[in-house]
């Protein structure tokens, strides 16, 4: 590509509210073969609400949310939040926590009024020995309807599913679409669990889905995509996302992201909206016809 050219294409790029940090990468962009995704925050508006709560015998509704809305006040991943303004909606007064501790990729624990609270993924209840036997068809099914299941204990009972749903963005489906039509696979990457990422995977109509991964194991998942010399953009917006958008061929950050994610690309979004990794697709084709 002759430097006037891609100019010209980052400017036109740019036009679209899709900035090129690296020239480079509109020439990058030309060889990608697949395009995977972050989940929440990407695909997703990245504000799960909180849908569903039951609790087991002996339990209250109001009680459990209490007591686990206190633990996540102190978290910040979205889930807390949810959980968080959920309590407040209700009216919950949440107490004071210690040694309060964020697993990352499992959720959190801390003591509130005397009593060892959990709450996070089923993994996190495997870890910490409490039985889920009488709740897995209820985290199946939540699962399946595209909610993410979490679970509460108290003092190393369960005594609680949670449900958060976080919507997919609106444009999501659309973008996807375009870059099939474009030629390219698409995959989706998450931390969360696996009904849930296929769930969302299947309305979205993602090709490859790799689910329940840890944070640390983001860039594992890309490298096999990776195999056999496979070109991958990777489009992501979290802390946790940066590693992987540094070992992508191609890093696409969301402008809406995290500084983190935005530092690790070589492209970036002004906007949520993923209407613009199809447009920095087209304008990269576009600039490699002209040259050629
Ligand atoms: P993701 O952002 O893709 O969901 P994470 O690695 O941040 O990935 O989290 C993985 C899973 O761990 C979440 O889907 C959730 O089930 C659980 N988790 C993480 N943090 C919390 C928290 N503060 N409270 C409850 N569950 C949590
Ligand atoms: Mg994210």
């Amino acid at each position: 590509a002759t430097p006037t050219s891609i100019m010209v294409g980052t400017g036109r790029a740019a036009q679209m509210g899709v900035l090129f940090r690296r020239g480079d990468a509109l020439q990058s962009l030309g060889d990608i073969q697949t395009v995977a995704f972050d989940k929440t925050g990407t695909l997703t508006q990245g504000r799960p609400e909180l849908t569903d709560l039951t609790v087991t015998e002996g339990f209250t509704q109001r009680d459990v949310l209490r007591l686990v809305a206190s633990v996540e006040a102190t978290s910040e991943h979205p889930v807390a939040d949810a959980i968080v303004r959920h309590a407040q909606h209700d009216g919950l007064t949440l107490a004071a926590v210690e040694n309060f501790r964020s697993i990352t990729g499992y959720g959190v624990s801390a003591v509130v009024e005397g009593q060892q609270i959990l709450v996070g993924a089923d993994r996190l209840m495997l870890r910490e020995g409490i039985a889920l036997d009488g709740v897995r068809d209820a985290g199946t099914l939540l699962g399946q309807a595209g909610k993410t299941p979490l679970y509460a204990a108290i003092d190393g009972q369960l005594a609680a599913v949670i449900a958060v749903s976080d919507p997919v963005k609106a444009g999501s489906a659309q973008a996807i679409a375009a870059l099939h039509g474009l030629g390219l696979k698409v995959a989706m990457i998450t931390g969360d669990n696996q009904a849930t990422a296929e769930a969302i995977g299947s309305q979205l109509g993602i090709d490859v889905i790799v689910a329940e991964v840890l944070p640390e194991g983001k860039v594992t998942a890309m490298q096999q995509l990776q195999a056999g010399g496979r070109k991958v953009a990777f489009v992501g917006d979290g802390i946790n996302d940066a590693p992987a958008l540094a070992h992508a061929d191609v890093g696409v950050a969301i402008g809406t992201g995290t500084d983190v994610a935005i530092e690790a690309a070589d492209v970036v979004l002004m906007s949520g909206d993923l209407g613009g990794v199809v447009n920095a697709f087209h304008v990269s084709r576009r600039t490699m016809r002209n040259i050629r």
